[in-house]
């Protein structure tokens, strides 16, 4: 599936997808928080698109994008009356990528049908992906019902856990399904069946990923707050995506106050690449320190070094192949210290408590230098630096 350039599914790499929170009718807070989930690495950006001021603004976050240089593809996010908005205002539903519909929430009863129907009859005139979005919170309660029936008159009833599990799969599977038979392809069809709890999202999605071929997408809904949401987000996909399912991914984290919006695109580059399943940025190793590191130096240089080559990474990243994959050991004392950084592309061991004030830089496994004094931080940012320009080929103008 191509969504505005980016492929999902059928084996193209796994695709970080970020949403963001800000009032879509306000273009201009829209368009920056797009252009910084982009810049953390958000390949794809979900906005709500739930009002008439909402739909009118897409033209000018899409210019307002354009003017930042910001190309990522937009997916345009719809509840109730996407099936108005979409028909009202033709040029927001060219320039979105991507429309994820809820089929809870199209409409009800002989409604529903029409007003799904005119969602994906734009979509196929306009060439643009779907993305059936079932939501436990707003799963179909005509699918739930049926379920229910069939379930009770059975002579042993299943638990009303696995009859939620089946109504939110068949909801996605009949979307899906009619969705085909009014023309959409295969290929522009992607599912996703999320829920709150880490079991019911394995279990729901592999009977998904049994029953389909679809391409799946792939979130812990309402996962919260801090390193809460990151772990159960982390438990839940890595189970799945180690079983391969799996062709995009969003982290639902609730942003502290104020706290930034973008720390779910990092954590879900780095549910992937601590998996092996892609490569974003250089990994930087740090022991977690102990008893014999008694200042605060070893935390603080990690911490740099983490923040340094997060920011230098966009410009690395259009300049150098495979820089990526380039790993940074920052250890705390001379246990383990030389061993790691050894392993690493560079490493430093810092001194311990009670060990010479010096700090060897290994480059490929040699100890190539011994830093030391106040300015060790600076002098070893700028060896990763020409670490970066002399290791990797740089990419062709
Ligand atoms: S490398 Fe040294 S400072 Fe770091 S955890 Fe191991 S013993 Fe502690």
């Amino acid at each position: 599936m191509n969504v505005g350039g980016v492929m999902m599914g059928g084996g193209a790499p796994i695709v970080v997808q970020s949403m963001t929170n800000t009032d879509t009718a306000n273009a201009k807070s829209t368009a920056e928080q797009v252009a910084a989930l982009a810049q953390a690495g958000s390949e794809v950006v979900r906005i709500t698109v739930n009002t008439e001021e909402a739909a009118q603004a897409i033209p000018e976050v899409k210019e307002r994008l354009d003017k930042l240089n910001c190309h990522v593809p937009l997916v345009g996010d719809f509840h109730y009356n996407g099936h108005l908005l979409l028909t009202k205002y033709p040029s927001c539903a060219m320039m979105l990528d991507k429309y994820r519909i809820n089929p809870g929430n199209v409409g009800f009863k002989e409604k529903r049908d029409t007003q799904f129907e005119t969602m994906v009859e734009t979509a196929i005139k306009y060439a643009k992906p779907v993305r059936i979005g079932v939501n436990w919170g707003s799963l179909d309660q005509s699918v739930m019902a049926r379920l229910m029936d069939v379930n009770a008159k059975r002579e042993r009833p299943l638990d009303a856990r696995f009859v939620m599990h089946e109504a939110l799969v068949t909801s996605a599977l009949e979307s899906a399904e009619a969705a085909r038979k009014i023309g959409l392809g295969q290929d522009k069809i992607i599912l996703s069946c999320k829920v709150s709890s880490v079991q019911d999202l394995v279990a729901v999605y592999r009977t998904l990923a049994e029953r389909c071929d679809y391409a799946l997408h792939l979130g812990l809904t309402e996962a919260g707050m801090g390193s809460k949401g990151i772990v159960a987000s982390s438990a839940a996909l890595g189970i799945l995506l180690q079983e391969g399912i799996g062709d995009t991914i969003r982290i639902s984290l609730t942003p502290e106050p104020g706290g930034d919006r973008t720390r779910e695109v990092i954590v879900g580059q780095e549910i992937l690449q601590s998996m092996g399943l892609r490569s974003f940025l250089p990994q930087i190793a740090a022991c977690p320190g102990c008893g014999r590191t008694t200042s605060t130096v070893f935390q603080e240089l990690a911490r740099d070094i983490q923040t340094y080559v997060r920011d230098k990474m966009p410009q690395w990243g259009k300049d150098y192949i495979g820089v990526e994959d380039m790993n940074v050991a920052v250890m705390g004392c001379i246990v383990n210290g030389p061993g790691e950084s050894k392993h690493a592309n560079i490493g430093i061991s810092l001194p311990g408590t009670g060990e010479q004030p010096t700090a060897p830089v290994f480059i490929d496994g040699k100890k190539e230098m011994t830093l030391r004094g106040p300015h060790l931080a600076d002098e070893f940012k700028g060896i990763v630096d020409k670490y970066v320009e002399t290791r990797y080929p740089r990419r062709p103008a």
